[in-house]
């Protein structure tokens, strides 16, 4: 089978699904997603949280350029993609330095609120305090909690809305360029044809771009692992805001009745369809254990997904200099889901001529060409 568009998205993770919304009122879009399914690798295995604790400047001003599309979602959006749920970020005495930096990093952003002993055991009774425990706090009350399937759902509906199509079973395992037209042929042998290509294969996306014969930027995954399990009696998980050490050692919060942690882990992986490591499982319940109150006795669940990063933590977003009509959407990090509205609107304002979106950065800071001016 053949099927000619204007643009063909690689990857139906959160990158190329709100992409694929944004660009759907402006041409026809097809988006080819390898599994049978949208999600399925690290879009739908996150601790779908919207908070300014993690990232750099940039992740932090297309966090904040996204907040008003969780805030009025569009028409297309059955549910809510987001609800209020804190977030506290503690440290130790010893901490305390590193807890001013991260009050000076998000403080542009976001409001916040430092917090003594006596109001951190108020917003997370369960959390250590004192001596060898929290001693100081940061709240950030205007945090979310993010439904990934309501988000993912709505960019789909955006899409079809729209006349996009996604084709899922449909991995690219060839890509060529002849007379200005990407032509991908899938593993399937189907070919989609398109003057421009739009990479948002999440850890694969070195590996997409090697296929189309563009340069890789040295996108790193790196795996991360949740476990589950059951809250103290008297403790309801609901009420709990999201809880992190101001180092990246642990954090946790409620999960569906029950209480996830996450040890903050960052192993070197291929792409792949990640699996938790036995250590990292048990370091996320000592952690807990030394952190909180909770005793960890059975883990209900756990699974890992992999967080993929360009080499300075800066989301790759913009034009190829080597490969005409070669989008990149990648290196999104540990913050795809709260970044998907902004990234997505850069990449359509590229392709589209539109609007720069974001006041706080301009396309150079996000565009891959920063990788090959480094190498000069
Ligand atoms: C444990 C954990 C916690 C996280 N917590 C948060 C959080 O609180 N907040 C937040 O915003 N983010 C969080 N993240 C990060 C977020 O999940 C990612 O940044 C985001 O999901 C990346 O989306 P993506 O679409 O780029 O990648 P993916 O979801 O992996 O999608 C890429 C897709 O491309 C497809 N693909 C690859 N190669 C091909 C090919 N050749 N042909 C066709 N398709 C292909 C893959 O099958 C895959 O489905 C977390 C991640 C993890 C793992």
């Amino acid at each position: 089978m053949s099927r000619t568009s204007d643009i063909i998205i690689v990857g139906g993770g959160v990158a190329g699904l709100s992409a694929a919304a944004a660009l759907a009122p402006h041409a026809r879009v097809i988006l080819l997603e390898a599994e049978e399914q949208t999600g399925f690798h690290s879009s739908g295995r996150s601790a779908t949280m919207f908070h300014y604790a993690l990232g750099n400047r940039a992740v932090r001003a297309l966090t904040k350029a996204s907040r008003d599309t969780f805030d009025n979602p569009p028409a297309a959006f059955e549910a809510a993609p987001a609800h209020s749920v804190p977030i506290l970020v503690h440290a130790r005495g010893d901490e305390l330095e590193a807890l001013d930096r991260t009050e000076a990093d998000m403080a542009p952003f976001t409001s916040l609120e430092r917090l003594d002993e006596q109001a951190m055991a108020q917003m997370c009774p369960i959390l250590k305090l004192g001596d060898g425990g929290a001693v100081r706090g940061l709240a950030d009350l205007t945090a979310l909690r993010i439904d990934q399937h309501a988000l993912m759902q709505g960019y789909v509906r955006q899409l079809r809305a729209s006349g996009g199509l996604i084709v899922t079973g449909q991995r690219a395992a060839a890509i060529a360029q002849e007379r200005g037209t990407w032509t991908v042929t899938t593993a399937a042998k189907d070919t989609y044809s398109a003057p421009l290509l739009v990479n948002a294969a999440g850890a694969w996306a070195d590996e997409v771009a090697q296929l189309a014969g563009v340069a890789p930027v040295g996108i790193r995954p790196l795996r991360r692992t949740i476990i589950t399990f059951d809250a103290p009696a008297g403790v309801d998980p609901a009420r709990l805001p999201f809880v992190k050490t101001v180092g990246d050692e642990l954090y946790f919060s409620g999960e569906s009745g029950r209480l996830f942690a996450s040890p903050m882990d960052e192993g070197e992986s291929a792409p792949c369809d990640s699996q938790p490591d036995e250590v990292d499982i048990a370091t996320a319940a000592w952690r807990m254990e030394q952190r909180t109150s909770v005793a960890v006795r059975d883990i209900r669940a756990k699974w890992s997904g992999l967080r993929s990063f360009a080499p300075d933590g800066v989301p790759v977003l913009g034009f190829a200099p080597d490969g005409d009509g070669f989008m990149w959407c990648a290196g999104q990090g540990g913050s795809g889901l709260q970044t998907s509205p902004a990234a997505a609107a850069v990449v359509a304002a590229l392709i589209t001529g539109g609007e720069w979106p974001i006041a706080d950065l301009v396309p150079e800071e996000l565009g891959p060409g920063r990788f090959l001016r480094q190498a000069v």
